[in-house]
């Protein structure tokens, strides 16, 4: 995009000129613009005056999702510094990997999570710095309060296109979380191709547009997802912004707080992994909320089960669907789909961003003709260069300028994008290759199942059996009927030999995707 933002400083100094708009409400706390980039500023301040961090040093983040993180982020990166956001629902060891593995020099933390590292930190050469939550320790913490002397000018840092921005983590789904390094370019282009999508998306959808030319328009976002990872920094904290939206943020996922919540903000928009926005639909509490506000409900980051779109439309009649697919090395840009055109083509991710090449490549490393099934690889300028520190994962990943993304799916005449499911994750049974996300899509129609995964454990016959672990709702079923179930849509071999009912949820991780492995590794330990 020509006229994108150079940098990710440029793009973030884009949110300055919304001055006394509210951007960030967290329960009772808000923020206006203002007074967010007041507190950024002197934040950054701190770090390069008070501290010595120079263009270049790794920043670390430790905190849950408060404002604290979003001035954090700000700090950081406004004075050319790399920011290197850690999973804060990890605890002192899952923290203090991600401190060693991008050599941080200093952690921003709140109360909770500096207490799980206070031991570490010396052997780890990381100072700290904490700026949210009561017990202080000044002992070994850098002293910083808010309400510190404010800066003058923040110092001049030449900052170029090419220098590494950000060290963001993959979610950890198939294994141990990568750091994706992404220079301020690559996030910068993403950061425009979101805010370019959610107009276009916007304007196409009638009802909304007639929202927005009605009088008392606000729009306003609900975040419930972790600002660590990529769907929540990018597309909802750095886009809402640059473009001077609301932010109601959540410390944690829960779908009768998020109705709270947006009844009391007027909440326009919500996103969230698939899991999320059926959970909120389903809610025993959903009839009796004010939703009256939203307009625009997003499920992406997993695969979507067919059954949700139909649910969004029949449950918020005037709000439009949505739905994207991306991922941590490409800055999470690939294809997105809203309102219509997801009617139209309701298995698909979307098209394809106009900025994205897309091949999907066969077996034999060849790319594939339009329309067959292979590996997606994605070339894109939004694309991070490396994996930080792992050489040979990104010698595999990282290839002449295409990112191979692990996705089975394929491309149609329409330029829409399919995912079908993870290669890892793709089951072999007599020969026959099954998906488990199709088969868990089909157990996620049936009315009594919150959650589901499918998963191929070893077999002497079949090389591979089926089976799945569901979670149920309010409504009871019985392993029977739920087979029957699957049997009245799908092939006999894709019918799980065994669907486990648990009472728990699913373990899942912080962007709420269900870790299958853990499941898998439970049922074979179980015997
Ligand atoms: P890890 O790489 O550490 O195992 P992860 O791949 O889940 O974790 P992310 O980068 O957050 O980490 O997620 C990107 C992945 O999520 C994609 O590669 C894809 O497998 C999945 N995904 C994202 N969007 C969609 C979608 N719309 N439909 C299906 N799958 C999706
Ligand atoms: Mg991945």
């Amino acid at each position: 995009y020509k006229n994108a933002p150079g940098t990710l400083r440029d793009a973030i100094d884009a949110g300055r000129a919304h001055g006394d708009k509210t951007f960030v409400t967290y329960q009772d706390e808000r923020y206006s613009f203002d007074d967010f980039f007041a507190a950024a500023d002197r934040l950054a301040h701190h770090l390069a005056q008070g501290l010595g961090i120079h263009k270049g040093d790794r920043v670390a983040i430790a905190m849950r999702n408060y404002p604290e993180w979003m001035m954090s982020f700000v700090a950081i990166a406004s004075i050319g510094a790399v920011v290197v956001p850690l999973n804060s629902w990890g605890r002192a060891e899952e923290l203090a990997y991600g401190i060693q593995d991008a050599g941080a020099r200093l952690v921003i933390c709140d109360s909770e999570r500096l207490a799980y590292l206070a031991d570490q930190l010396p052997a780890l050469n990381c100072r700290a710095i904490q700026v949210r939550g009561d017990e202080r320790r000044d002992d070994w913490v850098e002293p910083w309060s808010r309400s510190q002397e404010a800066a003058a000018e923040l110092p001049e840092v030449d900052i170029g296109p090419g220098d590494l921005a950000i060290i963001m983590y993959t979610s950890g789904t198939t294994g141990k979380p990568k750091g994706a390094a992404s220079t301020h370019f690559a996030i910068a282009q993403a950061l425009y191709n979101f805010e370019y999508h959610a107009a276009l998306s916007a304007m196409a959808n009638m009802p909304t547009v007639e929202k927005m030319l009605g009088s008392g328009f606000d729009p306003a976002t609900l975040l419930a997802v972790p600002l660590f990872h990529v769907s929540g920094c990018y597309a909802v904290f750095l886009g809402n912004l640059r473009g001077g939206r609301k932010l109601s943020i959540m410390y944690k996922w829960n779908p009768e707080q998020a109705l709270d919540i947006i009844a009391r903000e007027r909440i326009t928009v919500f996103t969230g992994v698939p899991a999320m926005t059926l959970a909120l639909l389903e809610s025993p509490r959903f009839a009796d909320s004010d939703t009256s506000s939203l307009f625009a409900l997003g499920a992406g980051g997993a695969a979507c089960p067919p059954h949700l779109k139909d649910l969004i439309y029949d449950k918020l009649p005037d709000a439009y669907p949505g739905t994207g697919y991306g991922m941590t090395e490409t800055n999470a840009t690939g294809s997105s789909c809203t309102g219509a055109a997801f009617r139209l083509r309701p298995n698909a991710a979307g098209t394809l961003s106009p900025i994205v090449e897309v091949k999907t490549v066969g077996e034999n490393g060849n790319a594939l003709p339009r329309g067959e099934t292979g590996e997606i690889y994605i070339k894109s300028p939004t694309n991070v260069q490396q994996y930080w520190n792992l050489p040979e994962a990104s010698a595999n990943t990282f290839v002449d300028g295409w990112v191979a993304t692990g996705d089975v799916g394929y491309v149609d005449d329409l330029d829409f994008l399919y995912i079908v499911d993870r290669i890892k994750d793709m089951v072999i049974r007599g020969g026959e290759n099954i998906y488990p996300v199709e088969v868990e899509g089909v157990l996620l129609g049936h009315p009594a199942v919150l959650e589901a995964t499918v998963f191929g454990v070893p077999h002497e016959q079949w090389g591979e059996e089926l089976i799945a672990s569901v979670h149920l709702g309010d409504d009871s079923a019985t392993e029977e009927e739920l087979r029957a179930h699957v049997a009245g849509h799908l092939a006999g071999f894709k019918v799980p030999a065994r669907i486990l009912i648990s009472g728990d949820e699913l373990p899942k991780n912080a962007t709420g995707k269900v870790l299958k492995k853990a499941v898998k590794e439970q049922y074979l330990a179980a015997g």
